[in-house]
Formats: C-alpha cells, structure tokens, sequence
C-alpha cells in the first residue's frame, strides 16, 4: 500500500499567487531536496517530520475538510511516487489539484496545475552546511528541462521569490525564463517578496510595483503572513 510522510494537513485560503483568497485544504508532505536557507517550512525540508499516512487515510481527510481546492506542498511533493496516485484519487474525488513544487522533478499528472518556483542563487545555504548540502542544493536547485516539460504539460504558474533590492535579481530570473526555453505569457509570472515578516515584505512589495509594470509580471503578496504571521497551519 502507498504511503506518503505527511507534515500537516490544514483548512486555509490560498495565499499566494493566481488563486488568491480560494478556500483550499493543504496537504504538506515531508521531505525535499533542497535546503533553502530562508526556507519557510523547515519541519517539511531541513528537519522533515510527521507521521506515515496512506493514501486514502489522506484523501479521507481532504473529503471531511471539504474544499475543493487541495494544494499538495511541501517540501517537495514530486519527489514521491505515491503523489501520482493521490493526485488522481483527489481528482476522482471532484478536487481541483495545485502542485507546489521547485520544479526539479518531472512527473506528468494530467488535469493538476503546477505552481512551479524555482529558486534563484540567493536561495543556497551556507557553504559549510553539513552534508555537503551548499552543493547538493546548487546542482538541484534549477533544472530547466524539466520546467519545460511541466509546462508543456500542465497548466501553470511561476512564483519566484524576490529580494528586489539586491542588484541584478530581476536579470536572474529573467535569465532563468530564457533557460526555460518556451513561451512564458507574463501574466503567468508572480514575483513574491521573500520575507517571514509583514514589514519586509511590504518594504519588498513597495520596490517590486515599478519591476511589474516595466514586466507584465503579477505582483503576489504572501496573505498568509499578512493574516496569521509565520504560523504553521496557515
Ligand atoms: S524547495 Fe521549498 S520546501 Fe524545499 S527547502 Fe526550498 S523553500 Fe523549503
């Protein structure tokens, strides 16, 4: 039988991106092969814990908290073979899937949208991070064939992580979207201030308005933090 390592499942509204404001449950699996070092879910990545759950004890409880829109995040969810057959039980159930992923590994899970970020250089740890973890997360940390693949075969959006103040943040992504090498509307791309802090993020928010509108790229808050602070559960 399939089980997936589970960090939390939570009730919420979607907080960031294209679906804003939509009641959805958050499935949160555990694990990742990344460590970013501003990462916001550490007990899903640096420290991954939470229970074994299988499959329909997960599909259960996304039935009870009864919205249709379920996001599997993480950590990162594409790394679990079993997130297929949960996609396509959840599906079954009438729910609308959104992938949280970096964007690393490729699967193709028909009718979900990816909400892919990939992580820019000032995501890396520390370079003397035990595990050899500086390089491990440099080499992974953007792949763009296999972006290509999830947008060529799912619906999408990008979310990058910004701190719009350090000189030449914008170039980076934009030479990442060229790496992609496919035809990226902007409108698909939210740039979303990093920070875990309301300040920060308004401070951030402020200097990314000029970079939207010489873009076309969508300015993304991060309402959950606006609402209930760095809180798990939210
Ligand atoms: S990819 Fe996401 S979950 Fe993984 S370390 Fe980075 S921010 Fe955390």
């Amino acid at each position: 039988m399939s089980n997936l390592r589970i960090s939390e499942i939570f009730s919420s509204v979607q907080g960031e991106g294209q679906f804003l404001g939509v009641p959805s449950t958050f499935v949160r699996t555990s694990g990742c092969n990344l460590r970013c070092v501003w990462c916001d879910t550490p007990y899903a990545s640096w420290s991954p814990e939470g229970p074994m759950m299988s499959i329909d004890q997960i599909v259960s409880e996304c039935q009870e908290l009864k919205n249709q829109h379920v996001v599997l995040t993480g950590g990162e969810p594409m790394l679990f073979d079993p997130i297929e057959e949960l996609a396509k039980k959840l599906q079954a159930q009438g729910h609308f899937i959104t992938i949280e992923t970096a964007g690393t590994i490729s699967r193709h899970l028909p009718g979900s949208f990816m909400s892919i970020s990939p992580k820019p250089a000032h995501s890396a740890p520390p370079k003397d991070t035990p595990g050899d973890w500086f390089q491990r997360h440099e080499s992974t940390r953007f792949q763009p064939d296999t972006i290509r693949q999830l947008v060529i075969h799912h619906e999408y959006q990008f979310k990058f992580v910004v701190k719009p103040e350090e000189p030449g943040s914008i170039e980076e992504i934009q030479s990442m979207l060229t790496a992609i090498n496919h035809q990226i509307p902007p409108e698909k791309i939210f740039l979303m201030p990093e920070g875990r802090d309301q300040a920060t993020l308004n401070e951030r928010l402020k200097l990314l308005v000029p970079i939207c509108h010489k873009t076309g790229y969508r300015l993304a808050p991060r309402l959950q933090i606006d609402l209930f602070g760095d809180t798990r559960g939210t």
